[in-house]
């Protein structure tokens, strides 16, 4: 073997995830390590929960980030908030809802799944009949930005209604945070997690976390020990509380990457960041239609961050996707279990919601479709007057 110093080539990531991370988020991240304990580290620490709370639109006290990826936010949920024999409604819409009936059934809890048609979204209604039908519900799970489907799930009056049940609302904003408006606390979320190489442009590592009060009365009242030793939240609570006793090694660089993350979408505005997502999808959408491709979902519940486009019949799928990495450099995805093979998606996420960033893909496209024998029309035109619509 010889020894090769890396070497990568940079990419310009727009499939769902991760994202493109931007320069001072890089540089942050070879900032020297010091001590988890460190006064200067500390200090970062209460920065972040600072600059979560704002993100995610909360006064929770219990705002962290865990050490792990998105799933690891997932996996804490739902150690600490289910019990065994627990009822649990978990939204299936997509392969992330199905993850979480999976993990709920590892910890002994009862699913019961609402079941949604792929591009569809549940509805409050549905809800409503199955609370009435399964009174000793604890808790209920959705994905709210369902990237499996590029569905954004509609969430006005839920935490409501689940409340009035007396039980806990859990929401995976994985693909949301940074994105899209979260309102923690306004749309009355208990239990949220979500991820860093998505719509906050860190690399991945860390999810960020919160949980009301109301939750942390429940876990309060558990009865039966967390089935965790690295994801028990009363262990998290010591060192991102006031005590900073020592459970597990902080990921200091991966705080550093979150920190300057956050501040950048703080300095920006989120109010800004999330029209620029929106305003950038919309431009992607444009220029897909113009070239006669579908799109998967409909536009009322469809997500600004993950695009859903359906592949033209007679296109391979995967020659292009090799395509446009190899001559283009770009990455995109395909499909995901059932959706394999039957439509790309489309990350328009943090840093890369970029209308230069769609006027490239859409010109690669466009030659992608070409090398296999197709000729469309030019996206690129129909987005960018789309997007000048949006600036005006
Ligand atoms: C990416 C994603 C996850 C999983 O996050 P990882 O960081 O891959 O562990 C969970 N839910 C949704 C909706 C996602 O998009």
């Amino acid at each position: 073997m010889k020894l090769e110093p890396l070497d990568i080539q940079p990419r310009l990531l727009l499939g769902p995830g991760p994202s493109p991370v931007p320069y001072p988020v890089r540089r942050a991240l070879a900032e020297p390590v010091v001590g988890h304990m460190d006064p200067q580290f500390l200090a970062i620490v209460d920065h972040i929960q600072t600059m979560l709370r704002k993100v995610f639109g909360t006064a929770n006290r219990l705002t962290l980030p865990v050490s792990g990826t998105g799933s690891a936010g997932m996996e804490t949920a739902i150690v600490n908030f289910v019990e065994p024999g627990d009822t649990v409604i978990v939204v299936v819409a997509g392969v992330f809802g199905g993850r979480m009936v999976e993990a709920v059934e590892k910890v002994g809890g009862r699913v019961v799944c609402l079941e949604v048609p792929v591009g569809a979204a549940a509805t409050l209604e549905t809800l409503r009949q199955l609370l009435d039908d399964h009174p000793a519900t604890r808790l209920v799970a959705v994905v709210m930005a369902e990237t499996s489907t590029g569905v954004l799930q509609p969430l006005a009056g839920w935490g409501e209604l689940v409340h009035s049940r007396d039980a806990l609302l859990l929401v995976d904003t994985v693909t949301a945070l940074g994105g899209m408006p979260v309102n923690v606390d306004d749309n009355g979320f208990d239990v949220v997690f979500s991820g860093t190489q998505k719509c906050l442009s860190a690399p991945p590592g860390l999810s960020p976390f919160t949980a009301s009060d109301r939750a942390l009365t429940h876990l309060d009242a558990r009865k039966v020990p967390i089935p965790s030793w690295y994801l028990d939240l009363n262990a998290f609570r010591q060192y991102w509380g006031q005590n900073r006793v020592y459970h597990h090694t902080a990921p200091i660089s991966m705080l550093y990457g979150l920190y300057e993350a956050l501040r950048l979408v703080l300095l920006e505005g989120v109010e800004s960041r999330y029209a620029r997502h929106r305003q950038v999808a919309q431009a992607l959408w444009a220029g897909l239609e113009a070239m006669d491709m579908e799109l998967m979902v409909d536009t009322a519940i469809r997500l600004p961050s993950v695009t859903t486009v359906k592949v033209p019949h007679g296109v391979d799928e995967m020659r292009l996707r090799q395509y446009l990495l190899k001559h283009e450099g770009i990455e995109i995805a395909g499909g995901l279990q059932s959706l394999s093979g039957k439509i790309w998606r489309i990350g328009v996420m943090g840093h890369g919601a970029r209308l230069s960033n769609m006027i490239e893909l859409l010109a690669a496209l466009g030659r992608g479709l070409r090398d296999q024998g197709r000729h469309v029309a030019s996206g690129v035109e129909a987005a960018e007057a789309v997007y000048n619509r949006g600036n005006k």
